[in-house]
This record gives C-alpha cells, structure tokens and sequence, in this order.
C-alpha cells in the first residue's frame, strides 16, 4: 500500500503535485484542514471541541489532531488505496504518532515528498497577484499565469492595478520563514529514516513538473 506525506513551502506547486500524484496512483488525499472542518461540520462532541479551540485563536493540540487523522486512516477507502497526507505532521512528535500508526494499521510511509523551488522563484509567485483598485471592478490578474494586457492597469475597467498586503515581498518573506523554522525538523527527520524524496519544481507546466516527481518517485 502507497502511503505519502507531502511538504514543501507556499508557492512551490506541493497542492498541484499531490493531487496529480492522487489521480495517477489512486491514493486518497487527507488534509488536516478539511478534516477539522468536516469533524466541526459533523457537529460531534469532539467537533465542537475544535469549533471552540479554533473560535477563540489557539492552535489545535497535537492529541486531537492526533487522534482525527488515525480515526481517518483506519477507513476503509484507505485500507484499500492508501493515503497522502498534507498538512500532517507537522512537528516530529506527530511525525512520531504517525508512524505509530502507519505500523498499527500494519502498513508503513512510502515516502515523505518535498516538493521545494529555488527561493526567487518562490518569491514570484507569492507576489505575482494584482488586483483592480476600483472596488466595483474588483479584477484579478497574475503578472506569471494571468498578465493584464496594458502594465499596472486592469484590462476591463482600465483603473490602476494594486498588489494586496498579503502579496506583498514582505509577507513572502515571513511565510518563508516561517516554513523553514516549522518544517526544517521534519525534513531532517525523515532525511535521516531514508524516506525522504525531494523534487526541485521550476518554471514549467504542471505537467512536466509531474514528470520530475515521478522519476524521483521511481515511478
Ligand atoms: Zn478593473
């Protein structure tokens, strides 16, 4: 059975990849976030927990995280086509947890996948966002995929285009950081267990992007 973990920092293509891997191998994509939404959706004791835990700003522990993410791999369409976790582990005591219980369900990680670019090409697709500055209007374009016809002016209305705080250098440059400071123990962790593949992604399609993880995969 074909188990993965994908990590990588924003901007790297790690959400592309792994649903192109999802289709090609059949395996079952689980992410944390949705997990949580759906346990608050569910209206569960424990969904409520969260609902409460997440309302008033905290972090969700790793217990429940935890315990969520095991409850999922115990289904059955993941016992049969296996599983790619994204957004878990986060720390290398959830790393832990997981191999804890990968071998309960008697089966094991294929591989810790990260998909990783070179830093300027990160930084260019975090900021390449522009939107329409005239609020009716509301446009948006993307200087890489989705380039306005005429520089810094939007092709329906023709106001000034505006880059948003959020897409901005600097806040890049945070998340940046803050991808390295959390997912830097993991990669040496799975670095030293062997699992882990790492895949360059550059500025190519999708598709041959996905050619790169697949050889890198052996695949
Ligand atoms: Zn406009």
């Amino acid at each position: 059975m074909l188990n993965y973990i994908f990590l990588g920092p924003p901007g790297a293509g790690k959400g592309t990849m792994g649903e192109m891997l999802c289709e090609r191998t059949g395996v079952i994509h689980l992410s944390t976030g949705q997990l949580l939404r759906d346990e608050m959706a569910s209206g569960s004791e424990l969904g409520q927990k969260v609902k409460s835990i997440i309302t008033s700003g905290a972090l969700v522990p790793d217990d429940i995280v935890t315990a969520m993410v095991s409850k999922r791999l115990l289904q059955n369409d993941i016992r049969q086509h296996g599983s790619l976790l994204d957004g878990y582990p986060r720390t290398t005591i959830q790393a832990d947890s997981l191999k804890r219980i990968f071998a309960d369900n008697a089966t094991e990680l294929t591989a810790a996948v990260l998909v990783d670019a070179d830093r300027d090409i990160l930084l260019g697709r975090l900021t390449a966002r522009r939107i329409c500055s005239n609020k009716a209007c509301g446009a948006i374009f993307n200087l890489q995929s989705n380039k306005p016809a005429r520089e810094g002016l939007c092709d329906r209305c023709g106001s000034a285009l505006v880059q948003r705080s959020d897409d901005s250098e600097e806040t890049a440059l945070d998340r940046l950081r803050v991808y390295d400071q959390q997912t830097a123990p993991l990669i040496d962790y799975y670095r030293k267990t062997g699992k882990l593949v790492v895949m360059k992604s550059r500025e190519v399609t999708a598709e041959q992007n996905f050619a790169t993880l697949l050889a890198a995969l052996n695949m």
